[in-house]
């Protein structure tokens, strides 16, 4: 019996008989839409910092989970959510201190331009309610997404995630542009990238279809991890604004001081969004999402339809976010991550000069891509087999990209040089092998 999985057909002879039997379990109660990592998927129990440990005790190193971004069972956030759930949890139809401070320590660590917070529980929400109001403050429709986007689940959401492949239909008024292209020149990025821009808004007003809104992931990460140089955004963004459209930065995964130059992705581009999304690392773990806005985004959207998201921005959620918060500034985590980041790229950098089979590396902080080459050609197999090889050495990633041959690096920002070095030396072990 084989079982189908993100990397393909896995042994199903190979696992443990509570493996076999979780697994016959999922299918029949979870249905077939739910997807599990590696060819011997894993079965973790506990989570400790950058640690996850394995029903038999064994620990991996998680270089893949930007959720626990501050790390797993990280004290200050259990505290938080322990001391407030035992006292009041209901939600935001009530005054509560909890989200006005955190909603202010939020709004703190963006351009003074973004001064208003819409909480929801997932990102997906939170691009959703993104949509609801570019279109409600520019009176269009049209959105303009990178070619192997992710934004999220919702029907309308998915509705402009190619990434989700030709199976899920983009929608009518959603139009592609090809990411940047990391093997330009500087400039030639830039400048491809905003025309692709200029031509989708052309090609909407063809269609009568007036822009809404350009969002893009500030780090690109399902189109293969493309930081590209600082400032690259800027004239892309510029045309969606002449266009009368609005910038959306979808935060979800660079934000929280991932890239280790600022807290959010969009602020190494020197432009400020007209609304920021965010979720993930937010509450490590505990389902905290939201949306920044200028408040003039919101303005007629407000006056129009009143929000409440039952869970969103609960107590509990924002003592989960605003320990998040303390903890990044306290620990200084976004120069630890640049530091890290730094020393890991170099490292990597090292082994690519040794290996055939790693192509460009990219990186920002501790969100780092390795394009896997055979031939000179992407490589979604030997990626599949590098991951998979990882996996068996106790170390976790995953691949992305439009060709599934990206490794995806992006561990906890609570990952130290030590943890790096451990990763490189299941890397170099992975690669002798083959
Ligand atoms: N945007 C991006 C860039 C994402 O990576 C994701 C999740 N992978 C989302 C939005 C959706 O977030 P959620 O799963 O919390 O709905």
């Amino acid at each position: 019996m084989t079982m189908a999985n993100a990397f393909g057909v896995g042994d199903f002879e190979r696992l443990s008989a509570a493996e076999q039997s979780m697994i016959t379990r999922r299918e029949r109660v979870l249905g077939p839409a739910y997807r599990l990592f590696y060819e011997r998927p894993l079965h973790f129990v506990r989570g400790e910092g950058v640690w996850l440990y394995d029903a038999e005790g064994r620990a991996y190193l998680d270089a893949y989970n930007n959720v626990a971004s501050i790390g797993h069972g990280n004290p200050a956030v259990l505290e938080a959510i322990a001391r407030q759930a035992e006292t009041l949890n209901t939600h935001t139809r009530y005054l509560h201190e909890n989200i006005l401070d955190y909603a202010e320590a939020l709004t703190a660590t963006c351009p003074d331009e973004l001064s208003q917070v819409m909480f929801t529980c997932t990102g997906s929400e939170a691009n959703d309610l993104a949509v609801r109001i570019a279109r409600s403050h520019t009176g269009g429709t049209g959105i303009i997404v990178t070619a192997h986007a992710y934004h999220g689940v919702t029907a309308t959401v998915a509705a402009f995630s190619p990434s989700l492949g030709p199976n899920v239909d983009l929608g009518t008024h959603v139009r592609t542009v090809a990411a940047p292209d990391p093997s330009l020149p500087a400039e030639q990025m830039e400048a491809a990238f905003a025309d692709g821009v200029k031509a989708a808004i052309a090609d909407l007003k063809r269609h009568g279809i007036k822009p809404a809104m350009l969002i893009v992931d500030t780090i690109f990460s399902s189109d293969g991890v493309i930081p590209g140089h600082a400032g690259f955004l800027k004239p892309a963004v510029e045309a969606i604004r002449t266009a009368g459209g609005i910038f959306v930065a979808d935060e979800v995964q660079p934000g929280f001081g991932r890239t280790g130059e600022a807290m959010w992705g969009f602020q190494r581009h020197g432009v400020v969004p007209d609304l920021v999304t965010t979720g993930k690392p937010m509450g490590n773990g505990y389902p905290v999402a939201g949306l920044i806005a200028r408040p003039e985004m919101i303005a007629e959207f407000g006056k129009n339809s009143r929000y409440f998201n039952t869970f969103g921005g609960n107590p509990v959620a924002a003592a989960a976010g605003m320990a998040v918060l303390r903890f990044i500034k306290d620990q200084d985590l976004i120069a630890h991550t640049r530091d890290v980041g730094t020393h890991f790229l170099r490292g990597l950098e090292a082994l690519k000069t040794r290996f055939q089979g790693i192509g460009d590396i990219r990186g920002a902080g501790l969100f780092i891509g390795a394009d896997i080459v055979e031939s000179g050609r992407p490589s979604a197999s030997l990626a599949a087999r590098i991951v998979n090889g990882l996996r068996e050495r106790q170390v976790l990633i995953s691949a992305s990209g439009p060709d599934a041959n990206v490794l995806k690096i992006r561990p906890p920002l609570v990952f130290t040089r030590d943890h790096a070095d451990q990763f490189l030396d299941a890397l170099e072990q992975t690669l002798s092998a083959m």
